[in-house]
């Protein structure tokens, strides 16, 4: 058996209105070429100047990675020569980036996991190219697109830690409002970095796989090249250093470039950007924009509010829905409901009836703030079936109603007449016209009570209560009619209205 080796490289489109070192607008998805100007088109004699926000998003992302901002920070250039990148060169950062030693507890199933990271930088986007049969387009709105790349320490194992380490950090980033995570418009992309090595022998020869746009073509591209080097080493054959592609047609990878024609990038200090220097005003804005992230968020939940390790995940998942179902939860508190008891019923009716009825309307969980139902309406219903003022299924009816007229629960389920009857004297007179009804089910229940069978017993009470109901508009309180059918079956009671 080997040892292997994973080091992420993860770049993020930073969520800033403009670009990382002039003004155009930066967005995703606008007609080819609109967003572009001499700075970002590398014309000579233009000056780029620094976009303050990407720096602060940028320092924003580093501190959440507990990483390090130092007391200086800088640009480089970086040499290469490609069609995407008109100014030939990037600026990037190599010296002095912005976040340094940080890490990053992966938080498993089974297991805990540090992963250090080793630092982050601030860099510029390219173009983007487009392959068309015998032509290639060229869309520079992605030029100079604010981007942070987050590099770790080979500190991972196997393909799953590392798409776990990518859908963490897809959470954060999108916990903190920099980055919209969106993999498949290219706002989070991976390149992968795996070697194998026999145990105790350190690090093995790296390969690097580039531009994985999903975790899972992560988690699948890092599985097959352990795999695939494993096997070489088996045949006595040695590995050798170099880029490879994903081929999610064919799942397996595919030499891109060896280390041979690997590049020198000649980097040298950008002269043309002065040296930043984060000053305690900075540093301040910063941390105040830190929130507290998800998994800290998913251990609260279940320390707090006793909420299951799957139902506090999925209700962490998007940083709205758990502030609406922490809404919610206060507001059933106010009434005076017990914090656990309510957590536990107001994630439930999130995680199914509310995300059905929003995936319904073709609202984003992510977009749950803006629902015409507040937390406080879902709060009041939720609270006023646990009291047993309305039942289940009225309840879940009156949501609907709730939803569709915008109006107070309460007042509604008044209104609709649907709250629950408690009085005995009024469930009685109903179980007795059940009972003038359906005599014959009643002496089964006898029956089956004398034989022992507590199944058969059981079916038949359950089929009368839904009688009850029935007669009752679905008003009547179930356990309240379970108790009167019970006791007009039991040994000693009259045989006979
Ligand atoms: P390069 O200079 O080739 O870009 P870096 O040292 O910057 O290499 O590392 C790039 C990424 O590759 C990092 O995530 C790092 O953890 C990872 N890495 C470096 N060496 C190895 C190795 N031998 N095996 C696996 N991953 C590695
Ligand atoms: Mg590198
Ligand atoms: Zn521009």
């Amino acid at each position: 058996m080997y040892q292997s080796f994973i080091g992420l490289e993860v770049h993020i489109h930073l969520l800033t209105k403009s670009k990382v070192f002039c003004g155009c607008r930066s967005a995703f998805g606008d007609e080819p070429n609109t967003n572009v100007c001499p700075v970002c088109m590398g014309y000579p004699g233009v000056l780029p100047s620094l976009n303050i926000e990407a720096m602060r998003m940028g320092c924003t992302v580093a501190r959440a990675l507990n990483c390090r901002i130092p007391e200086q920070t800088w640009f480089e250039r970086k040499q290469y020569f490609y069609p995407d990148m008109p100014k030939n060169y990037q600026i990037s950062q190599f010296a002095s980036p912005l976040g340094q030693e940080g890490y990053v507890d992966l938080t498993g199933k089974h297991s805990k996991k540090r992963v250090r990271i080793k630092e982050c930088h601030l860099e510029e986007d390219a173009g983007k190219m487009i392959h068309t049969g015998t032509v290639s387009l060229l869309d520079y709105n992605r030029a100079g697109v604010s981007l942070l790349e987050i590099v770790t320490e080979p500190d991972m194992e196997s393909g799953e830690e590392a798409e776990l380490f990518i859908q963490q950090l897809r959470r954060t980033v999108r916990y903190l409002g920099v980055c919209d995570g969106n993999m498949e418009e290219g706002s989070l992309r991976a390149d992968a970095n795996v070697s194998i090595n026999l145990p105790g022998r350190g690090l093995g020869r790296k390969v690097e796989i580039k531009n994985l746009n999903s975790s899972r073509f992560v988690r699948l591209g890092l599985n097959y090249e352990i795999k695939r080097q494993g096997e070489l080493l088996d045949q006595g054959k040695e590995l050798i250093q170099e880029t490879r592609l994903w081929n999610e047609n064919r799942d397996q990878t595919e030499p891109m470039r060896t280390k041979e024609n690997a590049q020198d990038y000649r980097y040298f200090p950008e002269p043309d950007l002065p040296v930043f220097v984060p000053d305690a005003a900075f540093r301040a804005s910063v941390e105040a924009t830190l929130v507290e992230l998800p998994g800290a968020r998913v251990e609260r939940l279940e320390q707090d509010y006793g909420l299951g390790r799957e139902q506090a995940e999925l209700i962490c998942d998007e940083k709205a829905l758990a502030d609406y179902f922490e809404a919610a939860l206060a507001a059933a508190g106010a009434q005076g409901f017990d914090t656990r008891d309510g957590a536990g019923r107001i994630a439930n009716w999130l995680l199914t009836d509310i995300k059905h009825i929003l995936s319904r309307e073709g609202i984003a969980l992510s977009r749950i703030g803006t629902f015409r139902l507040s937390p406080q309406r879902l709060a009041m219903l939720v609270v006023m079936v646990a009291r047993g003022q309305v039942s289940m299924k009225n309840g879940k009816q009156a949501l609907e109603r709730v939803i569709a007229e915008d109006k107070d629960p309460a007042a509604l389920i008044r209104e609709a007449g649907w709250e629950q009857l408690g009085d005995p004297v009024q469930i009685g007179k109903a179980v007795e016209a059940v009972y003038a009804a359906e005599a014959a089910v009643f002496d089964q229940i006898r029956a089956a009570r004398a034989e022992g069978n507590q199944k058969r017993q059981r079916t038949l009470t359950a089929y009368l209560v839904g009688r009850v109901l029935e007669q009752t508009g679905g008003r009547a309180d179930p356990k309240i009619a379970a108790a009167q059918i019970e006791s007009l079956t039991s040994s000693g009671a009259r045989q006979r209205v």
